[in-house]
């Protein structure tokens, strides 16, 4: 009888999504190349992905998947236990190695990677400060954390700084925590000012690269890198399933960090550690990240192509948005979402980001783009977005 009840509540509240406009729908999709997709079926020009390099189709990665794949399908067990293979261990290397630190820690997502960072970083006497746009699976992290969080609004570090001067004596340890690129608008927090700021009020940075690793930076590292501000970061975290081209996150931190997370973050080991083929083709893609950085100069040309684009055509991105993440800005759920609908028939699959991604009257379309896009994808789908508004 209950189970009824709650069936029709969930109706009810599906409904309700449904009239907002927040319904999302479950499309499938089949790769045909790094740029174009099957999508249920219909053939797109794809700007969807976060296959930022193309690597999750190139052939010495899929040979390095396959070959591992050839010997064990799971890991079988946490990291902690049996999980941790020969894969795993060189990745961890290969890692630390790619961002110049001591020492590395895998963990099964980047999801995971912040949630459990977090929650092993702050603890009862501490509080962590949060960017009001910081990806979902940090905000998840700073409330399961036992400490204190605070939001500040978003790269308004004044407000920041306010706030840290006002609370920073009641707390044994205080970290502030961000986004180095933000995942719905393609901007870069100023990590600059934030360390200044981290450094004024004896704070520790802990900053999420997921959008940028193999995408910023001279060697691919990352937003730190390019603003030289690593060594002001006690905590990068990252993940493998974007530029990367695989899954899995990770941290990359001094020894004593990353021993402390190994024994602490309980998403790291109450989890079954990652298939080895998929470290192994991820060692193999920050491998390819390494000794082709003209794919990342390729992506960077294409990025500033398309803004160049939009600026002619008329169209308005977010201010301060640059890389991969070009968000168009639409405002309302229900424009936004018949427009991607629209855009899927026309062949090109451009999702339509909306609340509680972003928020309320900000919904977008999204393009992300990839290193293997030409110039030609990307002009006929702006001047497509462009002639259909
Ligand atoms: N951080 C940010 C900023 C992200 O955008 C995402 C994924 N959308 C994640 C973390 C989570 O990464 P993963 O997909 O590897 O779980």
């Amino acid at each position: 009888m209950s189970s009824e009840v709650d069936t029709d509540r969930l109706a009810h509240e599906l409904r309700a999504l449904g009239d907002s406009n927040l319904i999302r729908p479950r499309r499938t999709v089949t790769p045909v190349s790094a740029t174009e997709y099957l999508v249920d079926g219909h053939r797109c020009i794809s700007f969807a992905a976060n296959d930022y390099l193309g690597l999750s189709q190139h052939p010495q990665v899929l040979k390095a998947f396959r070959e591992a794949a050839s010997l064990q399908a799971g890991a079988t067990a946490s990291a902690l236990v049996a999980g941790r293979t020969v894969w795993h261990e060189q990745l961890e290397r290969r890692i630390a190695r790619f961002e110049g630190t001591e020492s590395a820690v895998l963990f099964p997502s980047g999801y995971a990677a912040n949630v459990g960072t977090l929650a092993a970083m702050v603890g009862p006497d501490d509080c962590v400060f949060c960017d009001r746009d910081n990806h979902a699976s940090i905000v998840d992290g700073c409330r399961l954390a036992a400490g204190k969080m605070f939001v500040y609004r978003h790269n308004e570090l004044s407000r920041l700084a306010a706030a840290l001067h006002r609370r920073r004596s009641q707390f044994d340890r205080a970290f502030i925590v961000t986004d180095s690129v933000f995942s719905m608008d393609g901007v870069i927090a100023p990590l600059k000012e934030l360390s200044r700021v981290a450094e004024q009020f004896a704070v520790d940075l802990i900053v999420d690269e997921a959008h940028a690793t193999g995408v910023f930076g001279p060697t691919g590292r990352g937003v730190c890198e390019a603003l030289s501000v690593t060594e002001n970061v006690l905590i990068r975290v990252g993940t493998l399933s974007k530029a990367v081209g695989t899954l899995g996150g990770f941290v990359a931190a001094s020894q004593s960090v990353c021993d402390w997370l190994w024994n602490t973050a309980r998403t790291q080991f109450f989890s079954t550690a990652l298939p080895p083929a998929v470290c192994a083709a991820a060692s193999e893609s920050l491998r390819q990240i390494r000794r082709d950085l003209d794919r990342a100069a390729r992506l960077n040309r294409i990025c500033r192509y398309a803004r160049q684009l939009l600026n002619e055509v008329g169209l308005e991105t977010i201010a301060g948005s640059v890389g991969p993440i070009v968000p168009i800005l639409i405002g309302d759920d229900a424009q936004a979402v018949s427009l991607s609908e629209r855009l899927l028939r026309d062949g090109y699959f451009v999702p339509a980001i909306r609340p509680p991604t972003v928020r309320k009257g900000t919904a977008r379309l999204r393009l992300s783009l990839c290193s293997e896009h030409t110039p030609e994808q990307v002009e006929s789908v702006i001047q497509h977005i462009s002639k259909i508004l």
